[in-house]
Parts: C-alpha cells; sequence; structure tokens
C-alpha cells in the first residue's frame, strides 16, 4: 500500500470559486479538507470574472423570481440542459449572494442601499450582482478569508496528474510541486473536482494559462462520464487588436450599460437578425434598447443582449461579409452614450473601470472617447462531468464535481453571469455531500503500483531530453487545429480531419522531451498538460461530430437546423477498452411543474 503524504477526508482540487465554496461547507460540516491548487491562492479563473452572478434577487425590478431565471437559463441552454440543476441554481443563487454579503463582500448598491442588479444577455431583468467589473476579485477575496480562517490547509502551486482509486471509489491523487518537483500522494475519502475549463485547447482565448482541462481529463481517465463537450461557448467580444491581447476578454457588461456593436458602415447590424423565440422580450429599435439599459422597465433588451451564440455568429457573418473593423473583428462602442449622459466619462470609468483600463494599458485606446475592436474568443465549456444534481457526485464513487469543470447545468449554452453563481451553489451542494460520503469511508488503501507508474509516465520527458519533441510546439498545433477546425462553425470533414490530426499530436506528446531540473519547470508542466488538452480536444471533436444539429455554442455548417428530436438527449463520452466512446444519453422528462413555468415565461 503506498504511504500518504497528506491525509484529509475531502480533497478539493481546484481553489477557484467552486472549489473554495466547496472547501467552506465541507469544514462547516467538520471534516478535515484539505485544497490544492496549481497556483496561488486567489489567483484562479474566477478572480478574472468581471460582469456578476446572476441571481434573482429582483431588487431592481421586483418581477424578478427564481421562476423567470429558471426559464431564462432553460431557454438560453436551448432545453438540453439538466432541469433539476437549473432549478436548484435559480432557487439558491440569491441565498448564496447574500451569504457572500454577510462574509464581508462589497457589492454595488442601489440608491436605496441593496445589493445592485445589472442587465446581462439572455437574462430577462437586471439580475447580475456586481462590484463594477471586477466581481471575480470580490468573490474569490470573500471566500478564500473564509476559508483560511475555517482551518483549511492550501497546497498551492500543486498540480494534480492522477486519480487514485480505492476499489473503483475516488481515494486521493497524485500531485507534483511546482517548486521543487517533487511528488506528493494525497489520500482522502471524498475527492471533489473544481478544475475550472479548457480554453486552451484553443488559440484564441479569454483563459489564463490554468485552464487545460484538467479535472475532465483526470475524471475521464478513472471512468467518469463526461457530457455536453461539443458545447463550448465562443463569447462574443474579445479583444482583436494588438495580437498579444487576443482573445482577452471585453464584458458583457459593456453592452449591459448601453454599449453598442456596428460594422464598418457603422451599422448596428444586430438588429437584423433577432431569433424568433427572442423577438418577443428584444427592443423594436435602438430607444427602446437604450431605455431598457438604463433601467426603464417598461422597455425591452437591445439585441446586443442577446445569448453569446447568437451574438458571436452575428459579429461572425459580419466580418466574413466584408464588413468588419480593420483588424478582423466589428466595433463596440460605449463611447456613444455622451449624447445621452452629460457625465458619460466619469461614468463609463465608474461603471467599467478594468474595461477603461485594460483598453489603455494594452491597446492605447480610450473606450470613452473611441470605439473598441472586439471578435469572438474561446470563452467557456458548458460540457464537464457528469454529476447527480442534487449531491454533484460524478459515475465514480466518492468523486465529485463543481464548478465549470462539471456539466449540466449550461445547457447548450451558458447565460452570462450564471457561472459565478453555479460555483456557489453547487460548489457549496459539492462540499456537503462530499462530507457526508467521507464520513461513511473507511480510511482509502493506495496502490503502491498506481502510484509508481503515474510517476514513471510523469518523469518519462525527462528521458528523453533534447532529443524529444518540443512540448511547446505540439501544444501550439493542437491549438491551432482546434481553433481551425472546431471553431465556431463546424463541418463533419473538418471535424473528422481534426481527429486525425489529434491522433497524429498524441503519438507526438508521447515523445516530447525536456531537460534540466525538476524546479519551476515550465516545458515539463505543459508536456504534462498535453495529455488533459489531447482529452478534452477529442471530447469535444468526437461530441461535435455525434450532434447532427446546430444548438447554442454547437453551429453545423453542414447541419444548419436546430432539430427537435435532438432536444431528447445529452452527448456523453466515456473511456471504454482503451478508447474513447460516445453514446446519447436520454434527457430525464421534466416533471409538469417546471414546463408550466418554461410556458408561463414565453411571452
Ligand atoms: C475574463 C473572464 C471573465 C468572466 N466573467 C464572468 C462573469 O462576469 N460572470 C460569470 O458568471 N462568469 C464569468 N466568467 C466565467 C467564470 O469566471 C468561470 O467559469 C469560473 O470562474 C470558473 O470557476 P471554477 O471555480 O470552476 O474554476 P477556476 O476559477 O478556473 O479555478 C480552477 C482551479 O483549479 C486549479 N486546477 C486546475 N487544474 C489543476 C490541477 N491539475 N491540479 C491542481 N489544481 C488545478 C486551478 O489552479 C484553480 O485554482 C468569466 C471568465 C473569464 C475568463
Amino acid at each position: 500500500m503506498a504511504e500518504a503524504t497528506y491525509t484529509y477526508d475531502v480533497l478539493i482540487i481546484g481553489a477557484g470559486g467552486a472549489g473554495l465554496r466547496a472547501a467552506i461547507e465541507a469544514a462547516y460540516a467538520g471534516v478535515s479538507v484539505g485544497l490544492i491548487c496549481k497556483s496561488l491562492l486567489g489567483k484562479a479563473h474566477t478572480v478574472m470574472a468581471e460582469g456578476g452572478m446572476a441571481a434573482a434577487m429582483g431588487h431592481n425590478d421586483d418581477r424578478d423570481n427564481w421562476k423567470v431565471h429558471f426559464a431564462d437559463t432553460m431557454r438560453g441552454g436551448q432545453y438540453v440542459n439538466h432541469w433539476r440543476m437549473a432549478e436548484i441554481h435559480a432557487k439558491e443563487a440569491p441565498d448564496r449572494v447574500r451569504e457572500l454579503e454577510a462574509w464581508g463582500a462589497v457589492f454595488d448598491r442601489t440608491a436605496d442601499g441593496r445589493i445592485n442588479q445589472r442587465n446581462f444577455g439572455g437574462h430577462r431583468y437586471p439580475r447580475l450582482a456586481h462590484v463594477g467589473d471586477r466581481t471575480g476579485l470580490e468573490l474569490i477575496r470573500t471566500l478564500q478569508d473564509h476559508t483560511i480562517h475555517l482551518g483549511v490547509t492550501v497546497h498551492m502551486e500543486h498540480t494534480v496528474i492522477e486519480l487514485l482509486l480505492d476499489e473503483g471509489r475516488a481515494a486521493g491523487a497524485l500531485v507534483y510541486d511546482r517548486e521543487r518537483g517533487r511528488f506528493h500522494v494525497f489520500a482522502a475519502k471524498a475527492v471533489i473536482l473544481a478544475t475550472g475549463g479548457v480554453g486552451r485547447a484553443y488559440q484564441v482565448t479569454s483563459n489564463s494559462w490554468e485552464g487545460t482541462g484538467d479535472g475532465h481529463a483526470l475524471a475521464y481517465r478513472v471512468g467518469a462520464e463526461l457530457i455536453d463537450m461539443e458545447f463550448v461557448q465562443f463569447h462574443p467580444t474579445g479583444m482583436v487588436w494588438p495580437p498579444s491581447v487576443q482573445g482577452i476578454l471585453v464584458t458583457e457588461g459593456v453592452r449591459g450599460e448601453g454599449g453598442v456593436l456596428r460594422n464598418s458602415e457603422g451599422r448596428r447590424f444586430m438588429f437584423d437578425d433577432i431569433p424568433d423565440n427572442y423577438k418577443p422580450q428584444t427592443a423594436a429599435d435602438p430607444e427602446e434598447g437604450w431605455r431598457y439599459t438604463q433601467g426603464d422597465k417598461s422597455a425591452r433588451r437591445p439585441p446586443e443582449l442577446l445569448t453569446r451564440d447568437h451574438v458571436a455568429r452575428c459579429i461572425m457573418r459580419e466580418v466574413k461579409a466584408g464588413r468588419g473593423s480593420p483588424h478582423g473583428g466589428v466595433f463596440l462602442d460605449i463611447a456613444w452614450i455622451k449624447e445621452k449622459l452629460p457625465n458619460a466619462e466619469a461614468h463609463i470609468k465608474r461603471k467599467l473601470p478594468s474595461m477603461y483600463h485594460q483598453f489603455k494599458m494594452l491597446a492605447d485606446l480610450d473606450i470613452t472617447k473611441e470605439p473598441m475592436e472586439v471578435g469572438p474568443t474561446t470563452h467557456y465549456i458548458m460540457g464537464g462531468v457528469r454529476v447527480d444534481a442534487d449531491s454533484q457526485m460524478s459515475t465514480v464513487p466518492g468523486l465529485f464535481a463543481a464548478g465549470e469543470c462539471a456539466s449540466g447545468i449550461n445547457g447548450a449554452n451558458r447565460l452570462g453571469g450564471n457561472s459565478l453563481s453555479d460555483l456557489i451553489v453547487f460548489g457549496k451542494r459539492a462540499g456537503e455531500y462530499a462530507a457526508a460520503w467521507a464520513r461513511q469511508q473507511r480510511p482509502p488503501r493506495l496502490d503502491e503500483a498506481a502510484v509508481a507508474r503515474a510517476e514513471r509516465m510523469a518523469l518519462e520527458p525527462f528521458d528523453r531530453g533534447e532529443a524529444g519533441e518540443n512540448p511547446y510546439t505540439v501544444q501550439h498545433e493542437l491549438q491551432q487545429t482546434m481553433q481551425n477546425l472546431v471553431g465556431i462553425v463546424r463541418r463533419e470533414a473538418e471535424m473528422r480531419q481534426a481527429l486525425e490530426e489529434l491522433e497524429e499530436y498524441k503519438g507526438r506528446a508521447a515523445r516530447v522531451g525536456v531537460s534540466g531540473r525538476r524546479d519551476y519547470h515550465a516545458g515539463w508542466h505543459t508536456a504534462l498538460d498535453l495529455r488533459n488538452l489531447l482529452t478534452v480536444s477529442e471530447a469535444i471533436t468526437r461530441s461535435a461530430i455525434e450532434r447532427r444539429e446546430s444548438r447554442g455554442g454547437h453551429f453545423r455548417d453542414d447541419y444548419p437546423a436546430k432539430l427537435d428530436e435532438c432536444a431528447t438527449f445529452n452527448i456523453m463520452v466515456k473511456q471504454a477498452g482503451g478508447a474513447m466512446q460516445v453514446s446519447r444519453v436520454p434527457i430525464p422528462p421534466m416533471p409538469d411543474e417546471l414546463k408550466q413555468v418554461i410556458e408561463e415565461q414565453k411571452t
């Protein structure tokens, strides 16, 4: 039996919003909790979140409630969401936000002193609790303070390379520390994956270096099921210029505050293409759209605030038609609001301080005076580990998942703001249920041979040294393949070509070499990340081939229609006999009372 370096009741992998919230809940339950993260505490992807967290508190519009939020989430996800997760999320998000406030989060306030809520794409009423455009920072600061106070042990700059099982149940993880490159064995009765997204599988992305799909791939390798992997969200507004900052996010909050999209002819092209199911809720003209952004309850939202998948495709269409901006995007203009507001410049700087700073520093552009150039960027994955809606346990006993690496709540497309609230709602549940599970388990036994095998595999790149393939080259080519062949617009022949290229990269990844010492060895870390990137890329591609229709974030040029018969299943991938198997799993029937909620909200 392998000896553990550290032993916990609950081990949490990932210190973003989901991992931290899970840690708090497990610690409340009185079990021992260990938390591992690749980078420093407070630096997870969550810290980058800008616009806010969605919770139907009804502070800015008292017509809002969980039913509207539920219906918006299902409509946005084009009805392949796990309805139970969408229901739990809509019902519990307000309490989770209030709890953050009680723990010290300082949200922006309404005139009467309540948490202020802003407009965001696909949300019928102003719903996003926010802190300027730095909401993620406040979320993570609050959760991290609370986690530390509860005595959770945090292992920073530690990376999990393999999960360990004991008779088919989660039992711990093999980890290396970045500082020295030493291995550590963590034993645990329950393991929660909270590792975030996969954006680094693409060339243009808003995601940080940490988003290499580790949790997805770790779960897959121990037999867990992944669903909805074809649904990748391309956020419509990333920076396109200068090239060094391409992909960095421009928050939807800009459009929520009145920013408009124009093509090179100056036309607000979003008014040209409004999907039928959104027509009743969309402004008839720019004037009504402006009134909506300023809180006029009688107005409907501007088409710039339609769902992300749709806005991204409209931008692509303008660019392809030759009506794009000089650097291959379109124009996003918030400066125009000076025609409406006397104090526009100060207002923009107050509401969107990070955006002002970002463009000033990175593109030498003053957004209070000039339009920005923006284009789609790989942002989020709706797909992930298949979990039980209530407990967040995966199909591997004792292995839980929460946050972006889990799946179900978003269906084919996530509404902006629904991730931060997902983290706190389902992070809490994962912590609670993992602690309860851990209490019922005996101490795990770790298989020494499995640990030795994983360590050997991890060190192979050093054996090959300089003679091996360069891991960065393989990573770069993989990102190009995914960007060009499995991107916003997909075709079967191109995706089949992508599969062939991925197969070739797998061979090359098995031959990568690195030299030197193991301390802070970024090349070695990239070599290890490659395995995960390859797994998630293959899962995305195979699932995308299998879904022969267009829905949400998944658009097929060869199957452009959305088909009723495809609304009845999710696509699942699973490892079987060493290969990736793809199948369709039926979506469980929705209870009548939830169907009725959706019907009521259709007008
Ligand atoms: C620029 C930007 C703006 C956004 N704005 C919003 C917004 O306004 N509202 C909203 O709802 N959503 C927003 N999102 C999306 C949202 O921020 C993310 O989906 C969410 O933060 C993911 O949180 P998480 O806890 O699941 O994972 P993350 O915050 O990504 O954290 C993952 C953690 O896992 C760790 N980890 C990963 N792999 C390993 C490993 N192998 N071993 C050990 N640790 C590992 C990482 O170090 C990290 O600590 C935004 C995203 C971006 C990129």
